[in-house]
């Protein structure tokens, strides 16, 4: 019989994955990346005895395919990808290809901000719940991976606009979306309302069977809801209105109400701090409360959730100044949350590459909490302009630990220093992990 041609475009963690997992299930697999493939990669796919190319796309190996799966970061309108849409062969998303091979109930997870963090603190109250869970998205091996390898009977998986933009089929039985503000624009014409489609595909799949936690808080996300109903279950949940089914906040208390049952939890022992982490956590435990996880176990598991490197990551206290890094924080949203969550005056390390920010929403934060912003980008420009104004102190800097020297030279006892750039890393980092890694090895050599 003629072995169906699967072929990935892209050999990082995703499409090696789906190359295990296609070559397990029978598929003639061949991977090719326009740029290098990683050495760990090459050696795993010659392991598995999977042709590859680098450094090119050889058509007469690619358009022979039956199905292609495309990696994330490939956008749809580069011409390789149109000729094969052109041609009739079916370009999905690696959790696409993946999900056909798993009967596991599977949560799914997108939003512009918190995917991560809501995903890591959901796998740990299902762990704790003892379910035989998965975790797959930003992190660790790719969910196709485990497919071919483990036998998880659930997988909570974040979802980027991307991964969604190449699904058929693909459902999640549990979804969540945490909060859409203006993201990764260049990718959808320039159009919000395109990205905002992209990100409601994790519930176009699902049935009166399924449900769809979302922020009822978010304007862009209940009206776009309103106009364009889905069959889901709703779960809302809220910071400021109070909810019969969902969950909402009284008297610093969540109170969370799924299927008429309800569960308290108190605010303050949420192991995460800050408004937009309460919302994350509500979003959680209504997934957790789903799966029928004991009450004692979600509220134990929050209160003991060790957080995530770069967000909002406690580093050192230094003369009774905290240091904390939020290298993640690479939009104004993200940064808005992270300021908002300060409860003391705060030194702020800010800049990097303007994704087109408009600086106004946190003016009021700064004049508040911000007593000394410390520029750290090639170009300040536009923070200098915006906050020029408001801000009591100002200084540019050109490394990281010029920044942390002066964040320390500034700071008061009881003072907060925190780097929340709001911007992209490239201008000096390789990424906002090496950016959040140099801040921590900066603070610790003071
Ligand atoms: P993502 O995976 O969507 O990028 P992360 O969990 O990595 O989200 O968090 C990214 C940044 O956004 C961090 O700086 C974090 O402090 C902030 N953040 C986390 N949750 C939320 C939320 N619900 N709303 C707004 N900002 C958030």
């Amino acid at each position: 019989m003629h072995k169906k041609r699967l072929v990935i475009l892209g050999g990082g963690e995703s499409g090696v994955g789906t190359a295990i997992l296609g070559k397990q299930q029978g598929y003639d697999v061949f991977v090719s990346d326009k740029g290098e493939i990683k050495d760990k990669y090459k050696n795993v796919l010659n392991q598995f005895e999977i042709t590859w190319e680098e450094k090119q796309h050889t058509k007469a190996n690619i358009f022979n395919a039956d199905v292609v799966m495309k990696s994330p970061g490939i956008p749809e309108t580069v011409s390789l990808i149109k000729e094969l849409i052109a041609k009739g062969i079916s370009v999905i998303s690696e959790i696409e290809f993946a999900v056909q091979f798993t009967d596991a109930t599977i949560v799914g997870i997108t939003g512009s901000n918190g995917k991560t963090t809501t995903t890591l603190l959901t796998h740990h109250i299902l762990k704790n719940g003892e379910l035989n869970v998965g975790v797959a998205g930003n992190m660790g091996d790719s969910f196709a991976k485990q497919v071919a390898e483990q036998n998880y009977d659930t997988y909570v998986l974040e979802l980027s606009s991307f991964q969604l933009d190449g699904i058929v089929d693909f459902k999640p039985h549990i979804a969540i979306i945490t909060n859409i503000t203006p993201d990764h624009l260049d990718r959808y014409d320039y159009k919000f309302e395109n990205y905002i489609a992209s990100k409601f595909r994790i519930a176009m799949n699902q049935t009166s069977e399924d449900y769809l936690i979302y922020d009822a808080d978010d304007e862009v996300l209940v009206n776009w809801l309103q106009k364009h109903p889905v069959k889901s279950k709703l779960i809302p949940f809220s910071l400021v209105k109070k909810l019969e089914n969902g969950a909402y906040i009284e008297k610093q208390n969540i109170i969370l109400t799924i299927h008429n049952k309800t569960i308290t939890m108190p605010t303050d022992s949420l192991a995460l701090e800050g408004q937009h982490n309460t919302k994350n956590a509500m979003a959680a435990s209504a997934v957790a409360k789903l799966l029928n996880i004991r009450k004692q176990t979600i509220r134990e598991s929050m209160s003991g959730f060790q957080g995530v490197e770069h967000r909002l990551e406690k580093v050192l206290k230094i003369q009774n100044v905290q240091y904390i890094n939020d290298s993640k924080a690479t939009n104004i949203n993200a940064t808005y949350y992270a300021l908002e969550s300060m409860t003391t005056q705060t030194v702020w390390i800010v800049g990097g590459v303007d994704k087109g920010n408009d600086y106004t929403d946190l003016l009021p934060l700064v004049h508040e909490k911000v007593k000394a912003i410390i520029c750290l980008g090639v170009d300040n420009s536009k923070i200098i302009e915006s906050f020029g104004r408001v801000a009591d102190l100002m200084v540019e800097t050109t490394s990281m630990d010029e920044a942390v020297q002066m964040a320390h030279k500034i700071a008061e006892k009881g003072d907060n220093v925190l780097l929340s750039p709001a911007c992209a890393s490239f201008d000096l980092f390789e990424n906002y992990e090496e950016r959040g890694r140099q801040f921590k090895a900066a603070v610790r050599n003071l």
